[in-house]
């Protein structure tokens, strides 16, 4: 039964279901069994709404897979945060003289740190994260020098910042409202907070299997959205840039903030309606490619979301599983409708698993995995690829 987890933005409980997402084939791994995509009545803004009671802190210290220091790879991504931030600065005129350099900043979510890093790297001095994974603080103090508070937005921090940056962090939380207040609260009284969300409005523009609404995402943003939720809030829009995969934006405090009420934002839906259709072709498209494998034993090669959707909606649920297989450690040994997940090594080691087909569920890194299995565990099995 799904919790009434009442609209984010307005707190309307009337709203209609987009889709319903189904992770229960992982439910050991994922922080929700199962949601449903609502577009609310009142304000247009679209969200999921989970089935069951869930303690997503606890989620997050202890299932975290922003702790890989494989992500020190995605520094390009920061790279163009920070020079998307410069960018919005400039526009806004803020920021634009040596005394940026003293700004306080805290980074709300900061995972390993990698974007204070490279703020760091630019001559910023006063720099602290806020991450809920202590593993997190270890590697970000390790890796990057960069000193983070283990806690979440709501806890009581002994000091305010001028500048508060949360990016890809809002799509995660489930007290939408309450957590933005909190960030409020931590700002200096001219402070500017600094925001990177997901663009839903660019979902439409996909065709990848439902991945948009993943196992931790369950707020979709455009920028009617955001400014909206920062406006209840009581922050004002200074400025923002929202073409493409991403919303950057930066908002300031101000307490009379006009609320207009809620205009019914339309885009949301016809945006998401829109991705739903591409993606229930892919699917299609898959099940074809499967039909021809229904009466072989199969490894699955991945245990994210990707599966949990082929498991829930493609032909995959009736065919011969043998073994899930996944380079996260964090999934080790747990096991997907009864059947274990096993390391890359442990593949290795099992003579019997050597003349069953691999499929690789995974649309993003199918390159890398199949390379991986090739090239540097040099098995010889059947490789399956869906894309
Ligand atoms: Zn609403």
């Amino acid at each position: 039964m799904a919790i009434l987890r009442h609209c984010p933005i307005c707190s309307s409980s009337e709203g209609k279901i987009l889709f319903t997402r189904d992770f229960s084939a992982i439910k050991d791994v994922a922080p929700f069994e199962k949601y449903d995509v609502i577009v609310c009545e009142k304000c247009g803004f679209v969200y999921a709404r989970p089935y069951g009671e869930y303690n997503l802190l606890d989620y997050y210290e202890t299932e975290s897979k922003y702790d890989n220091q494989e992500y020190g790879k995605y520094n390009e991504v920061y790279r163009k945060i920070f020079n998307m931030f410069n960018c919005l600065c400039e526009e806004g005129n803020i920021f634009t003289d040596k005394k940026k350099f003293d700004l306080s900043i805290l980074d709300i979510g900061c995972s390993m740190g990698m974007l204070l890093y490279i703020f760091k790297e630019n001559g910023y001095k006063n720099l602290t994260g806020l991450e809920p994974s202590s593993q997190c603080r270890e590697l970000a103090n390790k890796i990057y020098g960069i000193d983070i508070i283990t806690g979440a937005a709501k806890d009581t921090l002994p000091r305010k910042y001028d500048l508060i940056i949360s990016t890809t962090v809002l799509e995660h939380l489930l007290s939408l409202r309450e957590e933005v207040h909190n960030f409020k609260e931590k700002l200096n009284k001219d402070g500017v907070c600094f925001l990177v969300v997901p663009n839903a409005e660019f979902f439409c523009t996909r065709d990848n299997l439902f991945q948009d609404f993943s196992t931790e995402h369950i707020n979709y943003f455009n920028i009617e959205s955001l400014d909206k939720l920062m406006e209840i809030t009581g922050m004002e829009r200074i400025v923002m840039h929202d073409e493409g995969e991403f919303i950057y934006a930066l908002y300031k405090k101000n307490d009379n903030v006009n609320s207009h009420g809620y205009n019914k934002n339309v885009k949301l839906e016809i945006c998401l309606q829109k991705y739903i259709q591409n993606s229930t072709k892919v699917l299609a498209h898959i099940n074809g490619i499967l039909e021809k494998y229904k009466n072989k034993k199969l490894l699955v090669w991945g245990t994210g979301t990707h599966t949990a959707t082929l498991l829930g909606l493609s032909v995959l649920k009736n065919m011969k599983i043998s073994g899930f297989v996944d380079s996260n450690r964090h999934y080790w040994g747990k096991k997907i409708n009864g059947i274990k997940i096993i390391s890359p090594d442990e593949l290795l080691e099992d003579e019997k698993l050597s003349s069953e087909s691999i499929l690789i569920s995974s649309e993003l890194a199918q390159t890398d995995i199949k390379k991986y299995i090739i090239d540097d565990l040099k098995l010889k099995n059947e490789i399956i690829t869906l894309y």
